[in-house]
Formats: C-alpha cells, sequence, structure tokens
C-alpha cells in the first residue's frame, strides 16, 4: 500500500474515487520521485461529472443567480487564489518542475483572471434592434453555452485553465476540467477555493487520468457544448474531429515555433534578453517559445558571439531554488523528444554552438530529465529544426539579409501562434507587424501575456481567441428574441 498522498477526482462538490481503484503517480521532475497518487478515472467518472456540470446548468442554484451575483462568486475566487498563489504554485513546481519563480509569478498574476470576467458577468448585454418590421419587438440576448470542456496540459495548468475557467464561470456555463495527467494536483487543490467561493457543487468538476481514456470520453460526451483545449497540434487536431462529430464548438490553443527576429538596428542588449527569454525561460517548455531567432546577416556574427556568451551563464538547478533559472524538463517523453530533435539538428547539419545534449553533475541533483541550454546556428529554414515545435531548451538561429525575407522566412511554417521583433525603427515595426502571420506580435519584447489582451493561433496554432473580451464571446451564444405587438397574426403562408 502506497504512502503517498492521493488526490481524487473532484464530481458534484465532492471528492470522488475512481469506480476502477485505480491510481497513477505523478512524478517530482527535481528529485525523479513519485510524490503523490492520482485517480485514474475513466468514462464512467466522465459520465458523472457531465452530468453533476449538466443538472447544476439546468435545474441547480447556478442558473437561478443573477449576473451580479455569479461574477460576485468569480471575483471571491479571485482574492483565495491571490491568498494562496505560492501554496498552488509549490504544487506545481512539484509536478512540472518549473521555475518556482516563474509559476509564483504566474499563480501571483491569476487573480486578474477572476477579478476581469467577474466584473465583466453583469456587463454582458444584449441590444434592442431597430428591426424593419411593423408592430415588432426584437432584442438579443447574450447566453451561455452549457457544459464546457477544459484540457489542459502540464506546462502551465492554472494559467492556461484560467484562461478558460474564469469567462466560462463568468458567462454563466458550468465546466468539466481534464487536466494533464503530468500535472493535476493544483487543480485538485483549486477546487477547495471554488467551494470557498460558494460556487455551488457540480458548477466546476474534476476528472484525472490520461488524455486518451478520460480526455477522449469527455470530448465525445453529447452533453458536452464545448471543448477548450490547449495542447500539442496532433492532439488538437484529433480533438476537434472529435467535436465535430458531436457538432460541438472548439478552441483550439496549440503549438507553435514563433520567430523573433533581430534587426541589425535593434538595441543589441535588449534583443539578446529576448532572445534569451523566449527560448530558455520555463526551459523552452512554452508554446510561446521564440525557438526561430532570425538575425540580420550585418550582426549575426557579434550577436550570436553575444547570445552565446549569456546563455552559458544560465545556471540550472532545484526549480524551488529562486536562484535557478534552467530547470529540468517535465516529462520523461519530453526529455527522449528533445533529445531526439538535438540529434536531427545535427545530422541536419546545424552547427552546434552551445550544449548539445543531456546535463548532469551537481546542479542537476537527483533529476533524470536536464537537458543542456543548447543553441544551433547555420540553421536553414527547411530543417525540420527550423520548422516543428521542440518544446525544449533549443534555439535554431537563421541568417537573413533584407525585410522582406525576414517576413518571408517567418511566414513560412505552417505555425503562427507569436512573433517578437527587434528595431528602433518605427516603419520597420509597423510593416514587419502588420505582416507577419500570427495572433501575438511582441516588438522589443517577448514572452507577455495578460487577461486583457486577446490570444491565440494563426494556421495550425489554433482556432479562437482566449482573454479579453474575445475571450467572454467565445461562451456566449447570441438570442435574438421577436415579440409581436400586433393585434393579430396576418396571412400565415407568408414569411415575415
Ligand atoms: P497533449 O496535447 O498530448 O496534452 C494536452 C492535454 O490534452 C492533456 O491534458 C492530455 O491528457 C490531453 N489529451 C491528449 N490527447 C487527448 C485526446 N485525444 N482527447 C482529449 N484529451 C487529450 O500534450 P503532451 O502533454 O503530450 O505534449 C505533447 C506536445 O504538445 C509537446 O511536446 C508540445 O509540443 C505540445 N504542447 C503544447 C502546449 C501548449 O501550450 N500549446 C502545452 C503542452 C504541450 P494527458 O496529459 O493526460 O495525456
Amino acid at each position: 500500500m502506497s504512502t503517498l498522498p492521493r488526490f481524487n477526482a473532484h464530481i458534484a462538490g465532492e471528492w470522488v474515487e475512481p469506480a476502477s481503484g485505480q491510481y497513477f503517480e505523478t512524478v517530482n521532475p527535481w528529485t525523479s520521485k513519485a510524490w503523490a497518487e492520482v485517480a485514474r478515472c475513466g468514462a464512467l467518472e466522465v459520465d458523472r461529472a457531465v452530468e453533476a456540470a449538466w443538472k447544476a446548468f439546468t435545474t441547480g442554484p447556478w442558473p437561478a443567480l443573477n449576473a451580479t451575483q455569479r461574477g460576485a462568486m468569480v471575483h471571491k475566487l479571485g482574492d483565495l487564489l491571490r491568498d494562496h498563489a505560492r501554496e498552488l504554485a509549490e504544487y506545481e513546481v512539484r509536478d512540472n518542475g518549473k521555475l518556482i519563480n516563474e509559476m509564483l509569478a504566474q499563480c501571483n498574476y491569476l487573480p486578474n483572471w477572476y477579478w476581469y470576467y467577474g466584473g465583466l458577468a453583469d456587463k454582458i448585454e444584449g441590444a434592442v434592434i431597430p428591426i424593419d418590421k411593423p408592430e415588432v419587438l426584437n432584442y438579443t440576448r447574450h447566453e451561455p453555452l452549457g457544459v464546457i470542456a477544459c484540457i489542459t496540459p502540464w506546462n502551465s495548468p492554472l494559467l492556461l485553465l484560467s484562461f478558460k475557467l474564469a469567462p466560462a464561470l463568468a458567462a454563466g456555463n458550468t465546466v468539466v476540467i481534464k487536466p494533464s495527467e503530468f500535472t493535476s494536483t493544483s487543480t485538485l487543490k483549486l477546487m477547495e477555493l471554488i467551494a470557498e467561493a460558494g460556487i455551488p457543487p457540480g458548477v466546476v468538476n474534476v476528472v484525472t487520468g490520461f488524455g486518451n481514456e478520460v480526455g477522449s470520453a469527455l470530448v465525445e460526451h453529447p452533453r458536452v457544448a464545448k471543448v477548450c483545449f490547449t495542447g500539442g497540434t496532433e492532439s488538437g487536431a484529433r480533438v476537434y474531429q472529435a467535436a465535430a462529430a458531436g457538432l460541438k464548438g472548439c478552441t483550439l490553443e496549440l503549438g507553435g515555433k514563433s520567430p523573433n527576429i533581430v534587426f541589425d538596428d535593434a538595441d543589441l542588449d535588449d534583443a539578446v534578453k529576448g532572445a534569451i527569454s523566449g527560448i530558455f525561460a520555463a526551459t523552452g517548455q512554452t508554446c510561446i517559445a521564440g525557438s526561430r531567432l532570425l538575425v540580420q546577416d550585418s550582426i549575426y556574427d557579434a550577436f550570436v558571439d553575444r547570445l552565446v556568451a549569456f546563455a552559458r551563464t544560465a545556471r540550472m538547478g532545484d526549480p524551488m531554488d529562486p536562484g535557478t533559472q534552467v530547470g529540468p524538463v517535465t516529462t520523461p517523453p519530453q526529455y527522449a523528444k528533445v533529445l531526439e530533435y538535438i540529434a536531427i539538428a545535427k545530422a541536419e547539419g546545424a552547427t552546434c554552438l552551445l550544449g548539445g545534449g543531456p546535463a548532469e553533475g551537481a546542479a542537476c541533483g537527483e533529476s533524470k530529465l536536464f537537458v543542456q541550454p543548447t543553441i544551433f546556428g547555420d540553421v536553414t529554414n527547411d530543417m525540420r529544426i527550423a520548422q516543428e515545435e521542440v518544446f525544449g531548451p533549443v534555439l535554431s538561429i537563421l541568417r537573413f539579409k533584407t525585410e522582406e525575407e525576414a517576413i518571408a522566412i517567418a511566414n513560412d511554417i505552417a505555425f503562427g501562434l507569436a512573433a517578437g521583433v527587434w528595431t528602433q525603427s518605427i516603419k520597420r515595426v509597423i510593416k514587419v507587424s502588420n505582416a507577419i502571420r500570427a495572433g501575438t506580435i511582441w516588438v522589443n519584447t517577448y514572452r507577455a501575456v495578460s487577461y486583457l489582451s486577446p490570444f491565440g493561433g494563426y494556421k495550425k496554432s489554433g482556432l479562437g481567441r482566449e482573454n479579453g473580451l474575445e475571450g467572454m464571446r467565445e461562451f456566449l451564444q447570441t438570442k435574438s428574441v421577436w415579440i409581436s405587438t400586433a393585434a393579430d397574426v396576418p396571412n400565415p403562408f407568408v414569411l415575415r
């Protein structure tokens, strides 16, 4: 019998043991040891969770609340998140091995989603339409969709969940969450705060387990109205197909291979920091990683020398140590994938300028998941290392001569999540940021997100938008109401 702490699913306001009786271990990437056990749910728990969410949506106290009351609960959840930020950040670090500095910054910022969308709940107004028919009142209402499935990945569990959960609740929906099998615990801890905020049982439910068991059962459940997914492009395509079969809405936030473009008129000190934050922050495990660095020919050698020198100083170590700059990769499959891409880059003829293999030694403790911060130069855009998402601390540097060439290389890829542009020229800022086909463009900065600004991908990086007003609209549908004020119904055989 295991002595590890156990985490059960959360359905209809109760902690629920899996019918199978099975649990799986969640492993701390820093110690490479299991630290907790999580319920291995299946279709049975999914059915219970979706039915609980459906009941809460249709007959529970949730639809009886007015938007102001609902918004106040969502706002209160923000207050509770603020008070529990460190505790939640520590759960995340134990599960995904990302830096405490990064996860704490994220958790401290999370309340904003709940405060913003909580405040927005009672500001969603319909319209009275100046209709072109006599003796009719026509108006619109923006109504919730129903049960929302939120499927989240392991890299930033609560942040990426909050992009979905806060607007979904504020709009009046109910939710079933499926966190990544690698990072379930912070989401389960959140359920305690949801109850404390007064959000009624069944409004938010969590089923834990594996994507191909519990995730697919959730997407396919007939009572689910919409699926909000963040994860890899391949899984996203499978989720999209399954959702389409049930004619469900879908938002997909998928992979990226974002160009970070350094022009010769850039402030090079800033651009070096921007390149580093684009790829080595979060150990490169972020969909918005600036993993394709495009550097103008005239400054290429000098810039790359500075970049490599800076990257060489990156301190690996215990992610819980605030002084650590690069932590382990989160999962063994991801570790294998990163090393495989390093081998591919070498075989393709890219020049390895830094790193290029597993990291070992005292800085890595007992972890078996460290990869050296790795930089490849002389990468050309036809190489796999320039085109495919690695999701690790591996940077590809490409050379360009002109603005037109930089734009062409930036756009010559299947992804379109984000891009960086480093230049002092305002004309260039506008021309290049207009020309790049990506959902987010950062100019002289990198890796900034906010609850206020829409986020999402072009091309294979996804569908729909999260955050800001657009993020709220994703969880509403519009109803048009026609009220006749005529004395009687005219000719019934003619369209009015
Ligand atoms: P996945 O896309 O496989 O997982 C994301 C979430 O989807 C997890 O909760 C997963 O469950 C679930 N899932 C997987 N398959 C299905 C399915 N068929 N139906 C419903 N849910 C499903 O990401 P991985 O964690 O496996 O990482 C693979 C790659 O994805 C990474 O190498 C990286 O390139 C990319 N990625 C992108 C992210 C982003 O932010 N855009 C985040 C994470 C990964 P479970 O984990 O239990 O299998």
